[in-house]
C-alpha cells in the first residue's frame, strides 16, 4: 500500500503548475534587473508572479513584498513596526514561533494575548489592552498550524485601528485554504508562504497595506522597492505564483475536505481522543486531536511505521516534538504533548482520511492501556 501524506500544513506536494512554472523560468537566463531582452522577460515573470500573488487576498500587486518565506515575511513586518516607533507588542498566544520568536527579540515590551478554551484569541481583553498608553503592534494569525482555529482579525483589525496600532497578520496557514480579503481585515501587513499552499519552499512575501511603511531589511541593489536587497528568487516565485493561482481556484474544492476530516474526528473521538478547536471555525482540512496519556512522538511514529505520516502539534526543526504552546494557551497543559495533527490538501483523497483513522484506531487498540507514557 503506498503511503498516505497528510502533513501539508508542515509543507505541501508542490503542484504540477508550479513545478511547470519553476522549470520554465530555470530554462531560461535571465535577472529582472538586466535591460536586456532576456532581463525584460525575467522581470515580465517576476511582475505577472506578483499579481498572482497579490490576488490571492486581493490586494494591488505593489503590496507584495517577496521574501525567503513565512518566518522572513513576519519578521520584516515586526522590524518594520519597530522602526517606525510602535511601543510594545499585543501577541496572540498561539502564535507560530515565526512570529512569536521575532516579537520577543524586537526589544519591545510584549503582552499575550491569551486565548478561550476553544483557541479564539479574547477580544474583551484586547480592548483593554488598546485603552492602556502606547502605540502598539498586534500580531493575529488568520488561521491556527496546529488546531486550524480561525481567529477573528477583522473585528481585531476595527479595533487596532482605531486606535492607532498596527495589526500584523501570520496568513501563512489560511491563504489558499479559505478566501482572504485582506482590505476587509483592516490589517497593516500579513505574512504568507509558498509552501504551504503548493509551491515551493523558501518562498513567501509581505503584504503591506498602504498606513505601513516597510523598514529596509536587507541592504544592497535595491531590489523589490529597496526592503528587500538581493536578486530575486525567480524560479520560486514564479512557482509560488502558479501554486497560488492553483490554490486560489480549488478554495471551494478544499472546503469539501471537511466532511472527511469531520468522519475522521469522529471515529477518533468515539475510541475516546479529544479532538481541540473543534467547536468553532476553523480550515477545512485541518484536525488536531489529543489521547491523553499517548505521547505525540509515539502516535507519530507508529501511524508513520504503518504509512502514514501526520505531525505532533508542535514540531522544531530540530525534529525533536516539543510540548504544544498552542494546546497549553487551550487550558489543557494535561493534552500538550499528547496531540497530534492530521492535515490535508490539494491531492488527498478520502481514502488517504480513512485510513489515517484505521491506522490510529489499530494503534490504539494494540495499546496496553493502564501504561500511561506521559505522567
Ligand atoms: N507561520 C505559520 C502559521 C506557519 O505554520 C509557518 C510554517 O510552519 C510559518 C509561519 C513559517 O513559514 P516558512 O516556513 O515559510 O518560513
Amino acid at each position: 500500500m503506498s503511503a498516505v501524506y497528510l502533513d501539508f500544513n508542515a509543507t505541501a506536494p508542490v503542484r504540477p503548475q508550479a513545478r511547470e512554472a519553476m522549470n520554465r523560468v530555470l530554462d531560461r537566463v535571465g535577472n529582472p534587473s538586466s535591460v536586456h531582452a532576456a532581463g525584460r522577460a525575467a522581470r515580465s515573470e517576476l511582475e505577472q508572479a506578483r499579481e498572482a500573488v497579490a490576488a490571492l487576498v486581493g490586494v494591488v500587486p505593489g503590496s507584495v513584498t517577496f521574501t525567503s518565506g513565512g518566518t522572513e515575511a513576519s519578521a520584516l513586518a515586526i522590524e518594520s513596526a519597530v522602526s517606525a516607533k510602535f511601543e510594545r507588542i499585543l501577541l496572540g498566544a498561539t502564535e507560530h514561533d515565526a512570529v512569536w520568536e521575532a516579537a520577543h527579540v524586537a526589544g519591545l515590551p510584549v503582552e499575550v494575548w491569551p486565548v478561550e478554551g476553544n483557541g479564539v484569541a479574547d477580544l474583551a481583553w484586547l480592548d483593554e489592552a488598546l485603552a492602556r498608553p502606547g502605540r502598539a503592534l498586534v500580531c493575529l494569525m488568520m488561521a491556527n498550524n496546529e488546531t486550524g482555529v480561525l481567529q477573528p482579525v477583522a473585528e481585531a483589525g476595527e479595533r487596532v485601528r482605531a486606535a492607532d496600532g498596527w495589526l500584523h497578520v501570520d496568513a501563512v496557514q489560511a491563504a489558499g485554504k479559505i478566501a482572504i480579503d485582506f482590505s476587509g481585515l483592516q490589517a497593516d501587513t500579513l505574512a504568507l508562504s509558498a509552501h504551504k499552499l503548493g509551491g515551493p519552499q523558501g518562498v513567501g512575501a509581505l503584504v503591506a497595506g498602504t498606513r505601513a511603511t516597510l523598514a529596509r531589511r536587507q541592504h544592497g541593489g535595491g531590489q523589490e522597492r529597496g526592503r528587500r536587497a538581493g536578486t530575486e528568487n525567480l524560479p520560486g516565485i514564479a512557482a509560488f505564483a502558479a501554486a497560488a493561482r492553483e490554490a486560489l481556484a480549488g478554495i471551494e474544492a478544499l472546503a469539501a475536505q471537511a466532511a472527511w476530516r469531520d468522519a475522521l474526528q469522529a471515529r477518533l473521538e468515539a475510541a475516546g481522543a479529544t479532538a481541540l478547536g473543534k467547536a468553532v471555525a476553523r480550515l477545512p482540512q485541518t484536525l488536531c486531536v489529543a489521547a491523553d496519556g499517548w505521547s505525540s512522538e509515539t502516535q507519530v511514529m507508529v501511524m508513520d511505521l504503518a504509512g502514514v505520516m501526520v505531525s505532533a502539534g508542535a514540531a522544531c526543526s530540530s525534529g525533536k516534538v516539543k510540548s504544544s504552546r498552542t494546546v497549553e494557551a487551550m487550558g489543557r497543559p494535561d493534552l500538550a504533548a499528547c496531540s497530534i495533527r492530521i492535515s490535508g490538501g490539494w491531492s488527498s483523497t478520502e481514502a488517504d482520511w480513512v485510513r489515517a483513522g484505521d491506522v490510529w484506531l489499530e494503534a490504539q487498540a494494540r495499546r496496553r492501556p493502564k501504561i500511561k507514557e506521559v505522567a
